[in-house]
């Protein structure tokens, strides 16, 4: 992939027209799809390499690449693709497969509606069969059913996945997925809907997003995508899910790829991102002790401040994704992905990928300062990278979303791990683990400023530990006094908002934590102590920003606050000398960086 985007065919043109730069994304795409990338994921019988892994490495690759091509490379294989795989069956894939592979057939992914984005169990976009004709007829009921935001829709789209409400003989099934043609052949519009382009937007401007309206279109039944539920001639339904919300939720799940990857292409366009900045203000030099000997701005404390806990951060994540795209990847290719490991990766995805592409978003912003006005030209890349990511934070889950699924997700392991026990069970066990792990850090640890302690791991994991438990106890606590006042359960979730935010990033830091120190143990010997202090930083870091709270819970007092924040100064001092070596270690050729300013010889 890396020597592919390096040729000339993939260089950068800027300042296009938008409706040239989705023609040039769209050769591109054409590029990788004839060199059989694009079927990576797909099995072999239908022209695919059979390897989900290789799609995934693929697609991470290419987010330090174009971010337009990126994400329409996602919709077209991942979500358009991915979907007719994983909710379809046999005949799907043997009808639709191949031509999606080598874009012969370009579709869209048509879940998203105006009036319902990321509550889409509401959509209102209608599928009812008629049994005589052997045929369903898809229906955009009202302005809100419209779809929305629909990637290849405006432009080169042939086929859409379309997301909607199965009736049939006025009984409801829930959301189904239904192959709906929205162009002919030769490009025109299918009778019967409706195409509107969505205009520009605040990037990602090379991909065609578009609206979708169906006016009684009909198709055959046979385009019901049936893997979770089908329809027989007559009208019968039948699903292996019985449970209508478990089948619902199953059917999302098998778009966990989506999520997966949109984290490791946000964290790519960081890295090359942090590259461009880490090259530049190594070479850049401003300001000195004396007139004529100026210094790099690298050296620059605040500069180190602004760049390495981002790139300590970005290696954490690193290993976190790593991790999950094993565990991901073993449950997928040993059919398990109906059992609770899935489940788990299915939530650990839906973690990272918020903490992942709001980490690539603040990174990139200080990438782009730390590079001053060059920072901001086109040719440099970082302002255009950071526009285009910034909406990884709304699609393939709006992230503030996410991370209450994750939060409800540990209070249900929870209320379960302790059913037996009853309520007044688990908050005596709260009581008891809160105040062991309380014991152990306060009141002599709270006061420790050592060196020696504060870079002891096993003090910085625990903290993390202790912070995810305490907010994990204290939200089930409070959950539980809204509810004995009478609130609903959803009244009460509300009311708890802040605090499941701040339970899922705690729970999601404290994982990838430990996975940074499992990867750091399994690395290369002459590896393990540069990433040791690239772990430190990391795990300081989120000390240091998260010092109110844990000041006000007693973990720390004032002079362990000031002691952390002086030793992440000194780990950014530290880490000084390997900054340029950390940043290259990326593996982001100087083709794919493509900033003038990244490359030796710089301003
Ligand atoms: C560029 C782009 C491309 C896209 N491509 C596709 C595509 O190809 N196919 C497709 O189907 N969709 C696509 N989408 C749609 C995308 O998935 C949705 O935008 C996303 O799910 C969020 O929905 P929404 O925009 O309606 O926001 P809303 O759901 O309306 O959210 C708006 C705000 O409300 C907040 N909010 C919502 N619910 C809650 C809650 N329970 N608690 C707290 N806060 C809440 C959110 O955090 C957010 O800040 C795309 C979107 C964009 C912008």
């Amino acid at each position: 992939m890396r020597k592919r985007l390096r040729e000339p065919r993939f260089a950068y043109r800027h300042g296009l027209s938008t409706a040239a730069y989705r023609e040039l994304v769209f050769d591109w795409l054409r590029e990788l799809a004839r060199d059989g990338l694009g079927s990576a994921a797909f099995p072999r019988a239908y022209g695919g390499g059979g390897n989900i892994a290789r799609f995934l490495a693929i697609f991470e690759t290419l987010g330090a690449h174009d971010q337009s091509l990126t994400v329409k490379f996602g919709v077209q294989f991942g979500l358009f693709g991915g979907s007719i795989y994983q909710l379809g069956t046999e005949r799907h894939h043997a009808r639709y497969l191949r031509d999606v592979g080598t874009l012969a057939l370009p579709g869209c992914f048509a879940m998203s509606e105006l009036g319902h984005g990321s509550n889409v169990r509401e959509i209102e976009t209608e599928a009812h069969y008629d049994p005589a004709a052997r045929q369903f007829i898809i229906d955009t009921p009202n302005e809100s059913a419209r779809k929305e935001w629909i990637g290849n829709a405006a432009c080169h789209g042939r086929l859409a996945v379309v997301f909607a409400r199965l009736s049939i003989g006025g009984e409801q099934h829930g959301v189904h997925a239904f192959l709906v043609p929205i162009r002919t052949q030769t490009g025109g519009v299918w009778p019967g809907v409706r195409i509107e382009d969505a205009g520009e937007k605040g990037g990602l401007n090379g991909v065609d997003n578009g609206r979708l309206w169906f006016d009684r279109v009909r198709i055959p039944r046979e385009n019901l995508l049936n893997r979770y539920g089908d329809v027989t001639e007559d009208g019968d339904y039948s699903s292996p899910i019985a449970n209508p919300t478990r089948r619902f939720f199953t059917m999302l799940g098998t778009l966990v790829a989506g999520r997966i990857s949109v984290a490791l292409a946000a964290q790519s366009a960081l890295k090359a991102g942090l590259a461009i900045a880490v090259r530049y203000g190594a070479s850049r030099k401003q300001f000195g002790s004396s007139e004529g000997h100026e210094v790099p701005i690298l050296d620059y404390l605040t500069h180190q401040r602004r760049l390495f806990p981002a790139i300590a951060t970005a290696y954490a994540f690193d290993f976190a994704l790593k991790s999950l795209v094993g565990r991901f990847v073993a449950a997928i290719e040993s059919g398990h992905d109906a059992d609770a490991e899935y489940r788990r990766v299915e939530a650990d995805g839906a973690g990272l990928k918020a903490l992942v592409t709001w980490h690539t978003i603040g990174g990139l912003q200080a990438a782009r300062e730390c590079c001053g006005g060059q920072g901001f030209l086109a040719i440099n890349r970082i302002a255009q990278l950071r526009a285009d990511t910034d909406v990884t934070a709304t699609f393939e889950g709006d992230n503030t979303v996410l991370l209450q699924l994750v939060a409800k997700g540990l209070l249900t392991d929870y209320r379960q791990q302790f059913h037996a026990a009853g309520a007044r069970g688990i908050l005596r066990y709260l009581g008891r683990r809160a105040s062991a792990r309380l014991a152990r850090v306060n009141p002599v640890l709270a006061r420790r400023t050592d060196e020696d302690h504060l870079r002891d791991p096993d003090f910085q994991l625990g903290v993390l530990r202790y912070r995810e438990e305490r907010l994990l106890g204290s939200a089930a606590r409070r959950l539980k006094h809204r509810i004995e006042a009478g609130a609903d359960g959803f009244g009460a979730l509300i009311e708890c908002q802040d605090h499941l935010l701040a339970l899922a990033r705690a729970h999601v830091e404290r994982r990838t934590l430990e996975e940074f120190a499992r990867g750091t143990d399994n690395a290369e010997p002459g590896l393990r102590p540069v990433l040791h202090r690239l772990r430190e930083l990391f795990a300081l870091s989120v000390l240091e920003r998260e010092e109110g709270w844990l000041l006000a819970h007693g973990v720390f007092e004032g002079a362990k606050a000031e002691a952390v924040r002086a030793l992440v100064n000194q780990s950014c001092r530290e880490l000084r000398p390997h900054a340029v070596a950390l940043v290259n270690a990326f593996g982001i050729p100087d083709e794919i960086l493509g900033a003038p300013i990244a490359m030796a010889g710089a301003p």
